[in-house]
């Protein structure tokens, strides 16, 4: 089963994660637990012993102390009612043997054959009774000679009785400690994911129609304050392409309706009394030209879309970008005649790059087109073509209007006119420039201007060249 919920998910996590560690933690203690008390009963063990093997060495005999108990208390504070020992008395006096069932603890032929070596044995047999037992067989050694045996046993009821609590206190502790984790857990993923939930409601009433909404900020500087923070560029970024899609449609609509209206009106008023035929052709010339007006503008809108989707199909081949200049101020010269101004060339390097020819004749066109246009008669237009560095740098450089900073962040905008360019009524749609910089960006170049107001202007086409 798939577990939804991240919150779900992490209580999951958590509460296995504390299973885990409870469990090795438990596993571990009671090894210790077990260790310990082993070790601390064998000590016991060997403190009996001790003592009892002292007593039958001074005594020389094979009896001891009929207070043992009272013994036992005094030195290792615990009582011996549950202790058992044994003084085996060897009977050879030559040789040492031990009798194979001499006394009430068992004695196993390990015991017997460390015993004859001089070594004591730590043994866990069966008890008399449901408990085993703990036997120590410590051999007592005189002038190098094993002269007696000391048994001393103890039931490890004791022992078993703590391990069972232990164990008792773990399990009853581990669901208790599991619930309260498990349910802190829970509260704490809802409480930490509780901003996730707000931010999910603020994100489904944001809509393309109320973009400018945005998400709250708290200026925490935790992760899902940065992600609400991403999340509100990203709303920016898709309020301002909305806006930027909405005022191109309506301009666009805007520029395209003009020419039509005008066509309309003409053709209407042509229609509405017989003409000469001379007015005819009037009319329809000027017809044509607003056709012509409509053809350029929805090519540019056109080129536009196609740049904009990264389909733009440029022709590539080799460009001689001198032949280019010429080939453009050829074109240009009427204009530039026309509006009584200079057009030169500044400086041409002979260089040839890879692209589009007919593209980049637009674009140098343009720039010549607009450079002749916003130049008052008297003025110039210098054409240069250089290297600089790795591009080709073709300049239009004019001597008119200017443009003010304002003016040259908005020029490459789509429809962009500066009121001085509507005023005059010079100029088209104002989709030149934009068009410009998509073409000279689809060849891998930039598009720069500078510009002084009332001094002229420069705009500068870099183009890489081939390396
Ligand atoms: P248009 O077809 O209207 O000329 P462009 O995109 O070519 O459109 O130019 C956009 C605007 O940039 C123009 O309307 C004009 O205001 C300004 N502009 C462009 N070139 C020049 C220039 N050389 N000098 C001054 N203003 C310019």
């Amino acid at each position: 089963m798939r577990i939804r919920s991240i919150r779900a998910r992490l209580t999951v996590w958590y509460s296995s994660l504390l299973t885990v560690t409870f469990l090795l933690l438990g596993g571990a203690g009671y090894g210790l637990l077990s260790y310990n008390l082993a070790q601390d009963m064998d000590r016991a063990l060997s403190g009996v012993a001790k003592v009892l093997a002292d007593q039958a060495r001074r005594t020389g005999a094979a009896s001891f102390s009929p207070d043992v108990d009272e013994l036992f208390r005094r030195f290792f504070g615990f009582s011996p009612w549950q202790r058992y020992f044994d003084l085996i008395t060897p009977p050879g006096r030559q040789e040492f043997r031990i009798p194979p069932d001499s006394g009430k603890l068992p004695l196993s032929p390990k015991a017997r054959e460390d015993a004859q070596k001089g070594l004591p044995t730590f043994e866990t047999v069966e008890g008399p009774g449901r408990h085993p037992v703990r036997i120590l067989t410590l051999p007592i050694v005189e002038a190098g000679r094993v002269v007696n045996l000391v048994q001393v046993g103890m039931s490890m009821e004791m022992t078993e009785a703590t391990l069972r609590r232990f164990l008792l206190t773990m399990a009853a502790l581990f669901p208790v400690g599991l619930l309260l984790a498990g349910g802190g857990g829970w509260l704490l993923a809802r409480r930490a994911l509780r901003p996730v939930d707000r931010i999910a409601q603020t994100a489904r009433r944001i809509s393309a129609e109320h973009l400018a909404a945005r998400l709250e900020d708290t200026g925490a500087n935790d992760e899902l304050n940065r992600l609400v923070g991403t999340l509100n560029d990203m709303l920016e970024r898709l309020d301002a392409s909305f806006h930027q899609i909405r005022r191109f449609s309506a301009d666009a609509s805007h520029e395209l309706q003009t020419p039509l209206t005008i066509l309309k009106g003409e053709i209407e008023v042509a229609l509405r009394s017989p003409r000469t035929p001379d007015e005819y052709r009037a009319v329809l010339t000027s017809a044509l030209e607003e056709i012509d007006r409509l053809t350029r503008l929805v090519e540019g809108l056109l080129l536009l879309a196609r740049a904009d989707a990264g389909v733009l199909r440029l022709d590539r081949r080799s460009v001689d970008l001198a032949k280019l200049v010429e080939d453009v101020c050829g074109q240009a010269k009427i204009l530039a005649d026309a509006g009584h101004v200079v057009l030169r060339q500044e400086g041409m390097e002979y260089l040839t790059i890879f692209g589009d020819y007919d593209q980049l004749r637009r674009v140098l066109l343009n720039l010549v087109d607009n450079g002749i246009k916003y130049t008052p008669a008297g003025g110039q237009v210098g054409i240069s073509l250089r290297r600089e560095g790795p591009w080709a740098a073709l300049r239009v450089a004019d001597s008119g209007i200017g443009l003010s900073p304002e003016e040259q962040k908005q020029i490459f905008e789509r429809f962009y006119r500066s009121p001085e360019a509507k005023s005059r009524g010079e100029g088209g749609a104002g989709l030149g420039l934009c068009i410009a910089r998509s073409i000279v960006e689809a060849h891998g170049g930039k598009i720069q201007v500078a510009s002084t107001p009332g001094q002229g202007s420069a705009f500068t086409v870099l183009l890489p060249l081939p390396s």
